[in-house]
């Protein structure tokens, strides 16, 4: 059963998956002096990050943050085509990683016009999903925003765009298949009309999908 069983979230999901396991970054040397890197030890607790045994400096290995957007149009969501490695070829929601002295917001519109062509200022943006890859060590912040016009042009980082329906979507080439929930449950917002805030949780053994706004429970576990 999922782990999260107690929480109180109407239209949780949660469902297990199989996935790799967990690896932690590997570093073997100080970024400051090149020394040989120790675990950090707390008592007998090994931590997940690491000092330097020469000249002491912390090395901090964090998550890092993944900023997508959901542009609708109509009853159609924006998709992306990467053409980098990895997954060159296969389909996603526009997005990438922030990156230093960019606000959420701002990456998320800067990933969307690399990728799409569609410029969208970040206070345009409104906040949609937020989520946690434990064993990618990654965090995802997803954005929405609506365009009258559903017009697009792929950047130098994909190969194609376009606004598909749900029955359009290359479902069978899609880059991360494991967040496949979540753009099911935008195209199911969009049928609504109705639009949470979602929070995702994904680690090794279950995923789980709450909505932040409501608090009576309905959660399913689908066994996969
Ligand atoms: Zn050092």
């Amino acid at each position: 059963m999922c782990k999260h069983s107690a929480n109180a979230f109407a239209k949780a999901k949660c469902y297990r998956f199989l996935t790799r396991s967990v690896t932690l970054s590997d570093m073997n040397f100080c970024s400051e002096c090149g020394g040989p890197l120790l675990r950090h030890v707390v008592g007998t607790e090994q931590r997940n990050h690491w000092y330097c045994a020469r000249c002491r400096a912390p090395q901090y290995v964090s998550p890092r943050i993944i900023v997508t957007t959901f542009v609708a149009s109509g009853d159609r969501l924006l998709w992306a085509q990467r053409g980098l490695e990895p997954q060159r070829g296969k389909w996603g929601i526009p997005g990438g990683f922030l990156e230093l002295g960019e606000t959420l917001a701002e990456g998320a519109a800067r990933e969307l016009c690399e990728e799409t062509g569609i410029v969208v200022l970040p206070d345009q943006l409104q906040l949609y999903m937020t989520g946690s890859i434990t064993f990618i060590n990654q965090v995802y912040m997803g954005f929405r925003a609506t365009v009258d016009v559903d017009v697009c042009s792929p950047g130098v980082e994909s190969m194609a765009c376009g606004f598909f329906t749900r029955d359009e979507c290359p479902w069978d080439e899609v880059a991360y298949p494991q967040v496949n929930d979540s753009i099911r449950q935008a195209y199911d917002d969009l049928d609504s009309g109705s639009f949470d805030v979602w929070q995702a949780e994904m680690t090794e053994s279950y995923y789980v999908l709450r909505s932040v706004s409501h608090s009576e429970v309905d959660q399913s576990d689908n066994g996969r």
